[in-house]
């Protein structure tokens, strides 16, 4: 089952309009948000920042955000998802294909729910990362659907035998394909900070949270190509691999190859942040 226009709908009764502005024009916003034992994560600053997205594009939510929350549930509790995460997306709509806006067309809310068979988090592991000029837009702080950038350079990294690619505007290191990327150096973490050439990832922010907690100085500054590959650390953040080291950039193997120590005690305090949520 899956959302249509907040009702709950077998997926097969549902049909898109072929002149839908997602899409034909990627028109619309999105969000991914992670489901632990049956439990939205961080459930509020998603929402917030759905919220934020569509009015950065002059767009409304069709159903207030806590009717699309009680929906999503009933829709967890349906598929009976333990481990997994919905994805949600709200476009323009329906209209006689033409770039302005159209004056009549209704915004059109999905959601579907993906289990995971396996935990897609790295834990252990470290990522391979590819570099790669940031080709995108400048307005990458909104949750758009359109992400041809982001699937390109997702791209190059796969055809390379790497994992990830980091973007870089020039010389300095913005975020990855659909992660953010932290350094750490003399047990300090350093991030891109928050404007418009990066998503401001909400387990990035759940990270300078817990790194505040933990006493780890943070800073929300640009750093450069050089600073990445001279870091004492690299991890990346998001929503599916919450905390995951960085092992390996182009050519360059960092911390020999394995995880950190300040990258593994974030992956700690961060599982730590899963329980509570778990167990309320
Ligand atoms: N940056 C980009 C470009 C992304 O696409 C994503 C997630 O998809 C992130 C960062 C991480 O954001 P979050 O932690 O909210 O999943």
């Amino acid at each position: 089952m899956i959302i249509f226009q907040n009702k709950i709908m077998d997926r097969s009764e549902v049909s898109i309009d072929i002149e839908d502005r997602g899409y034909q024009f990627g028109d619309g916003v999105y969000e991914v948000i992670r489901i632990y034992d049956g439990k939205l994560f961080e459930m509020e600053g998603h929402m917030k920042r759905l919220e934020r997205s569509a009015g950065e594009i002059e767009l409304s939510l069709p159903f207030p955000a806590s009717e699309i929350i009680y929906s999503i549930k009933e829709l967890i509790k349906h598929n009976n998802i333990k481990d997994g995460h919905v994805y949600m997306q709200i476009t323009r709509g329906a209209s006689s294909r033409n770039h302005p806006f159209p004056d009549n067309a209704t915004p059109v809310l999905t959601a579907y729910t993906k289990e995971y068979e396996e935990n897609p988090s790295a834990t252990t592991e470290g990522i391979k990362a590819l570099l790669a000029d940031d080709i995108r837009w400048l307005r990458c702080d909104i949750k758009s659907l359109n992400l041809l950038g982001n699937v390109l350079g997702k791209q190059k990294a796969k055809d390379n035998g790497y994992d990830e690619t980091i973007f870089h505007r020039g010389d300095t290191v913005t975020e990855g394909s659909s992660t953010n990327v932290f350094i750490v150096n003399n047990g300090q973490l350093v991030t891109h900070p928050a404007t418009n050439l990066i998503l401001n990832g909400i387990t990035r922010k759940v990270v300078i949270d817990l790194a505040q907690n933990m006493s780890i100085p943070v800073r929300e500054e640009e750093f450069t190509i050089d600073e990445l590959l001279s870091a004492d650390e690299v991890f990346i953040t998001s929503t599916t691999i919450e905390v995951a080291p960085v092992t390996q950039i182009n050519n360059t193997v960092l911390n020999d190859g394995k995880t950190g120590e300040v990258t593994r005690k974030l992956q700690e305090a961060f599982k730590n942040r899963i329980s509570k949520v778990i167990n309320k």
